[in-house]
């Protein structure tokens, strides 16, 4: 491992520009992902910047929604009395995520910025676009099984493995920041990307950017709504597939859906289409199947070395439908 310098700077702007002097630079929060990166060589910081003392860690009402601070604790997210009854998939999703160690480290700045866990992106003696830009994927053919079904590129067919984050895709959450201009705010779905050509770049953030906290619109229909997440094992697992889904129904009717999906892109997908498809249609099965249907109709599955990920297509179509047929 490469040494590296280690700062606890006084404050958040000062961090912000610590970090955006110095290309290497990272600032580190729970360290869970960024530690493991360090000691596996994915990435070679020469400089660390603390930022646990230095985000808020309040979770705090406004307006009927949340703001909650970018050094809340995953743990502290999910048991929170407020997170529990106005947006239980948000607390599902973070449950369902890591164990309750890594959740009592793990904080709501760094867990949607964790990378891929794509096996190729892990093993830094495989070529990996993302990794090393210009190296090749040693997915494309290679084992598929948690890959990419949608949004992909010949570059890179890694998804993103946060479940916190396919809640947040869901929730129309606000990502707010400190950079090297200034604060700033943007949608949540705004704040990661496809892989296209660059998948070396995860998120539309700025080197030097730092998240200060995540807001939560006040958003009442979320009170009845679902994390579901579909793994390899009942725990410690990524998704294979996963959906968070709230939906509003009236006189048989639905009203309104919000939907996003995870294990299924190189971001937490949401699912535009679907939502358009459920919008003034009856609350039924045959609704749900054509919007989940609606939502992959692009789906395109990777063959692979362990059989590939065709299975994902008709797996995370019925885990819409059962979600949204439990939600109704
Ligand atoms: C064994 C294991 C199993 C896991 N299983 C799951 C799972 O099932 N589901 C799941 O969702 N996650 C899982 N995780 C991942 C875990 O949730 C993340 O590692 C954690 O959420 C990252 O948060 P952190 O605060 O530790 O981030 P760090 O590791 O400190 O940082 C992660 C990245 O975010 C950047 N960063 C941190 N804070 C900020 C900030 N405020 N502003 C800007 N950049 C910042 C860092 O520079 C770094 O690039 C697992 C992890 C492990 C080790």
């Amino acid at each position: 491992m490469r040494p590296f310098e280690y700062h606890v700077p006084a404050d958040a702007a000062t961090a912000v520009r610590d970090v955006a002097v110095d290309p290497t630079a990272k600032f580190l929060a729970g360290g869970t992902n960024l530690v493991d990166h360090l000691k596996l060589g994915i990435v070679e910081p020469g400089l660390l910047v603390d930022v646990t003392a230095l985000t808020s860690a309040e979770i705090e009402d406004r307006d009927g929604g949340l703001w909650i601070g970018a050094g809340a604790r995953n743990s502290d997210l999910a048991a929170d009395r407020l997170v529990r009854e106005r947006y239980p998939l948000l607390a599902q999703a973070l449950l369902a995520g890591a164990s309750g160690q890594l959740r009592n480290m793990a904080t709501t700045g760094g867990n949607p910025l964790q990378r891929t866990r794509c096996v190729y992106f892990q093993d830094v003696t495989t070529p990996c676009n993302k990794r090393v830009p210009g190296s090749g994927c040693s997915a494309v053919g290679g084992y598929t099984r948690y890959h990419a079904i949608l949004g992909a590129s010949d570059h890179c067919v890694a998804t993103h493995p946060s479940d916190m984050a396919v809640a947040l895709a869901a929730l129309d959450a606000k990502v707010h920041l400190l950079g090297p201009d200034g604060e700033r705010s943007i949608p949540f779905v705004d704040l990661h990307r496809l892989p296209g050509a660059t998948p070396e770049k995860d998120t539309t953030l700025q080197h030097g950017d730092l998240i200060t906290a995540i807001e939560l619109p006040s958003l009442p229909m979320a009170r009845r709504s679902r994390y579901r997440k579909v793994r390899d094992r009942a725990s410690y697992a990524f998704a294979l597939v996963s959906v968070a889904a709230a939906l509003d129904v009236a006189d048989g009717v639905v009203r309104e859906a919000r939907i996003a999906l995870g294990g299924v892109a190189h971001k937490p997908w949401r699912a535009h289409r679907a939502e358009e498809v459920l919008r003034g249609a009856p609350a039924e099965a045959e609704s749900y199947q054509r919007a989940a249907r609606a939502e992959v109709a692009d789906a395109q599955a990777l063959e692979g070395l362990d059989g590939g990920n065709g299975f994902k297509i008709p797996l995370v179509t019925r885990t819409l439908v059962a979600v949204l047929r439990e939600l109704s």
